[in-house]
Order: structure tokens, then C-alpha cells, then sequence
């Protein structure tokens, strides 16, 4: 990869790791984190640099993969030749269309296209992108790692992703830039810039918790697992939000945490998210 895009990559993979701090409400490392991004932005060349602060005006997604020989963020074809140039990585390149910056991801992410037909999408809230199926009501690992990958498989056996191994090598990479885990016990590890399909949620609840390096050293015990489309990235921070907002009280955690089957789980959180995820 070329060393300026994966520059750039870092400084947006920070910069949405504040906006997610911001969602959830915390603060704690936004500190961390400004003086991190300064430093980024600070050592990043121009004319780079002017047109970085430029295009994540518009919104967060600033380098974006190409998946399918189309620009993953405006969906424009891109000429076979251009696809070529990003992939050899000697220049940044930018997609004719939206002038943002492309790269050709190594270790690409897809959501399937097989399996079950994606969702209830004419229904609002939860149902547009989780599924009974994607309940876990009683996760059993015993550490970060394993929690992530029972939430992949429960994605994986529904058949709305292939690749599981892939798929918990980037959510624990996500995990070691700022752990995903905020206040009141919940936990949102993801991975971005997955291919095709739309956001999708797995939902696990463990009832010991586990060490997720929450804040204040908290143990973790709710967690939601989302695979996300870079179009999908700003819808992605509202229902952080949304979700952060509800069980941020108690009562909403506890009837999460009382729900004995995937179908109870399923309800429960379709019910209490009814105001919250539109
Ligand atoms: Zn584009």
C-alpha cells in the first residue's frame, strides 16, 4: 500500500474512533485521541493534507476500498486501468467522481450473497438489518477474542458472511486501536468497509462479563457486533447512539440480560429499540 493512503487510513480510522466515542458518550480518551489525530494531521504532505480536511467535511469516509472495480463510497464504476494504478500503489489515486481517496484493501471482508434474503426491509428498526437467528442470549468464552468470534459465527452459520477468520482478525484489530467497550457494560466491536450487502448485527449477552477493556477496568456483558458497508458509516453512528441511549438504563439492560432464548433476546431487543433505531 502506499505509505500516504495508509497515512490517511490511520488518521480516518482515528478520527471514527472519536466519532464513536462521541456517539456513545464518553470522553475519556477523546484527549488520547485529539492529540493523536493533530499528530497525524500534522506530519500528513500536501496537497493531501488541504484535500483530507476537505473531503471529511463532507463525512467520514475519505479513503475507501474498492470493491467490485467500483468506488465503495458513490458506487462508480472505475475504469479498469485507474483500478490497476490504485492496486500497483506507486501514486494516490482518487475516484473520478466523488475525489475521494482509493486503495485496494489486501485482506478483503464480503457479506454474502447466498443465504437467507437480507432482512425485513420494508419493517423500521432492528429487523431491517439482525434476525432471531443472530440472538446469543448466553455467550460462554472466556475472553475478548472469543466473545468476537462466537458473535462471527453466529453471522457466519446465518450465512450473512463468509471469511469468520478474516473477519475476527479485523475486529481485533479494530480492538486494539481504542477498545470498542463504553459504559454500563456494553461493548460494540465491528468491522468496516466490508463488501456488498448492508449493515448487519449480531447480539450477544454474557452474564459473568468479560475483561474488554472497558472503562475503569468494567467488565463488559452486552455486546453488538456490526459488520459495516463504508456507505453504511453514518448510519452506523446513529444507531450507536440509538443504542447507547436505551440501555444506558438499567432496566433495559436487565431485561437484555433475563432473556433466556435467541426468540426471547429478539424480542425483547426489538421492543425497547422501537423509539431509538428508526
Ligand atoms: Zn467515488
Amino acid at each position: 500500500m502506499h505509505p500516504t493512503i495508509n497515512h490517511m487510513i490511520q488518521l480516518q480510522e482515528l478520527l471514527l474512533a472519536r466519532d464513536e466515542q462521541k456517539a456513545a458518550g464518553l470522553d475519556q480518551h477523546l484527549e488520547q485521541l485529539e492529540s493523536s489525530i493533530h499528530g497525524l494531521n500534522h506530519e500528513l504532505a500536501e496537497p493531501f493534507k488541504t484535500q483530507f480536511g476537505k473531503l471529511s467535511q463532507r463525512d467520514r469516509n475519505v479513503i475507501v476500498p474498492i470493491a467490485d472495480n467500483t468506488c465503495s463510497a458513490c458506487r462508480m464504476a472505475l475504469p479498469i486501468s485507474l483500478v490497476q494504478l490504485v492496486r500497483m500503489a506507486k501514486e494516490v489515486h482518487a475516484c473520478p467522481s466523488c475525489a475521494r481517496y482509493l486503495y485496494v484493501p489486501a485482506d478483503p471482508v464480503r457479506n454474502t450473497s447466498r443465504g437467507p434474503k437480507r432482512f425485513e426491509v420494508q419493517k423500521p428498526g432492528i429487523a431491517r438489518f439482525s434476525a432471531p437467528a443472530l440472538m446469543i442470549p448466553n455467550l460462554t468464552s472466556k475472553d475478548k477474542v472469543g466473545v468476537i468470534r462466537e458473535l462471527v459465527s453466529a453471522l457466519h452459520e446465518g450465512g450473512f458472511v463468509d471469511q469468520s477468520e478474516s473477519l475476527i482478525e479485523h475486529a481485533m484489530n479494530r480492538e486494539s486501536l481504542l477498545s470498542t467497550a463504553v459504559d454500563h457494560g456494553l461493548a460494540f466491536p465491528h468491522v468496516r468497509g466490508v463488501e456488498g450487502g448492508g449493515l448487519t448485527l449480531s447480539v450477544g449477552v454474557h452474564r459473568k462479563g468479560i475483561h474488554f477493556n472497558g472503562p475503569k477496568g468494567r467488565m463488559s456483558k452486552i455486546f453488538f457486533f456490526m459488520v459495516i458497508p463504508t456507505a453504511a458509516s453514518s448510519f452506523y453512528l446513529k444507531l450507536l447512539a440509538g443504542l447507547t441511549e436505551t440501555f444506558m438504563i438499567k432496566d433495559a439492560r436487565d431485561a437484555l440480560m433475563e432473556a433466556k432464548s435467541p426468540e426471547d433476546l429478539w424480542k425483547v431487543l426489538t421492543k425497547l429499540t422501537r423509539k431509538a433505531v428508526k
